[in-house]
């Protein structure tokens, strides 16, 4: 480790001084929840060692010194934690903006009334499907009804509500019925996310990646939708990497606009970078968290543009795609540096090729989640961390085990 950090102390400040606008308080990684894509990392720590209500409070107080506007309260389940109210309240006397990000497993209406109390500005519900079967299906429990309730209570007690759903090879032919749900539900914003093949996804990429006829159709219906609710509700549609031609400007930028603060401290600039085993995220439990974003070296490692390799650095879109996602170049190349594989320009291009179309030609029909055969790819559902139980203000959802995986295994790692 010394020596990694020897290295990366050797890449150069950057000499433009970044100020982050967002924070993405991951609170906990317990989830009742088992999503197949989620981002949390696969190997979840032990949840003994989370923040305490006074170190999160250290944290808000730095991100705003530091600049931060806008923190997202998220986890896993945030909801989990018994002190989110205390922490709202926190920043909301800090003048942040703060959003809720849930799976609404836990959102009561008193629960929201204290939150609203505390000063929560807005909720985000993520939804697997339209309807009950597969979205329960999908997230490894029964959630699908208490998710809408949430969603309708949501709206009665005033909050915005975007609704966020991932969309995958399962749920994408579903994606009329999804804007019409979100429609029904008078959400302010829509996020269609197509997954991003990270954390639990990358795991599940053979059983999650979509066709490219489907991707076609999602595009056009979404386009569709954008145009129709302009001005009623914000329709954002995100598109896929793999099958994509350019990556999307990963983070705006590694360092440049959010920082994550994760369950045990640690700092990282997105969700997913603690997948590059090379960096060492510095915590706040030894660091102030002015110094990690300023000084630490696995901020400033893939800062700016100096880093990069060619083709990028002579490129014209380095500094609007900042030559796409670290996380996925290390994942696909087994170096966090080389050029996203998502680039066409990029000498690993061939290599995500291969594997697109590898999982294209052993791609299964009907889909995996509720198909009554049995299949030989196994999906894995996202567990939770050894330690603290998973509790919640309404009795605990039933258990995965009682969800039909439609012959699939489940594979617990
Ligand atoms: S399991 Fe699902 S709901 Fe829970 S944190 Fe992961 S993606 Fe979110
Ligand atoms: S070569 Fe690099 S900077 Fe240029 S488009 Fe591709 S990823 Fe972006």
């Amino acid at each position: 480790m010394e020596q990694q950090n020897q290295l990366l102390m050797k890449v150069s400040t950057p000499k433009v001084r970044y100020r982050p606008f967002g924070l993405l308080a991951e609170l906990t990684y317990r989830c009742p929840l088992h999503c197949p894509y989620c981002s949390n990392p696969v190997e979840l720590a032990h949840t003994n060692s989370e923040l305490t209500t006074e170190e999160w409070k250290r944290v808000m107080q730095e991100a705003s010194d530091l600049g931060v506007l806008h923190i997202l309260f998220s986890g896993g389940e945030p909801l989990v934690r018994k002190d989110l109210p205390e922490l709202v309240a926190y920043a909301h006397e800090l003048e942040m903006y703060t959003n809720l990000i849930t799976s609404a497993i836990g959102f009561t209406r008193s629960r929201a009334l204290e939150l609203k109390e505390a000063g929560l500005d807005s909720v985000q519900i993520s939804f697997q499907a339209d309807e009950a079967q597969l979205a329960d299906a999908i997230a490894g429990t029964k959630a699908h009804s208490r998710k809408l309730e949430a969603a309708r209570m949501t709206r009665e007690l005033g909050f915005p509500l975007t609704i966020n759903v991932v969309l995958h090879r399962e749920n994408m032919g579903h994606l009329s019925r999804m804007i019409a749900l979100a429609e029904e539900l008078d959400a302010q914003r829509l996020e269609l996310a197509n997954t991003q093949f990270l954390g639990w996804a990358f795991k599940n990429k053979e059983a999650l990646l979509p066709t490219r006829s489907q991707v076609k159709e999602a595009h056009a219906i979404a386009e569709a939708a954008q145009v129709r609710l302009r001005g009623k509700m914000e329709v954002l549609y995100i598109l896929p990497d793999y099958l994509g031609d350019r990556p999307k400007p990963c983070m705006n930028g590694w360092g440049r606009r959010f920082l994550t603060v994760n369950p045990m401290g640690e700092v990282l600039p997105c969700q997913t970078a603690g997948v590059i085993p090379s960096l060492l995220f510095d915590s706040v439990r030894q660091h102030s968290l002015q110094w990690i974003w300023h000084e630490s070296p696995a901020f400033n490692r893939f800062r700016g543009t100096e880093w990069m390799p060619e083709p990028c650095q002579s490129c014209t879109q380095r500094e609007i795609d900042f030559g796409g996602c670290r996380c996925q170049s290390f994942l696909l190349t087994g170096d966090a540096a080389n050029t996203d594989p998502a680039c066409s320009l990029s000498p690993y291009r061939n290599q995500l090729t291969a594997l697109v179309e590898n999982i294209e030609q052993h791609s299964i029909t009907p889909p995996a989640f509720t198909a009554t055969t049995t299949h030989t790819r196994p999906i894995h559902f996202r567990t939770n961390p050894k330690g603290l139980p998973v509790r919640l203000a309404q009795p605990t959802a039933p258990s995965r085990d009682r969800i039909s995986t439609g012959g699939y295994p489940i594979v617990s790692i």
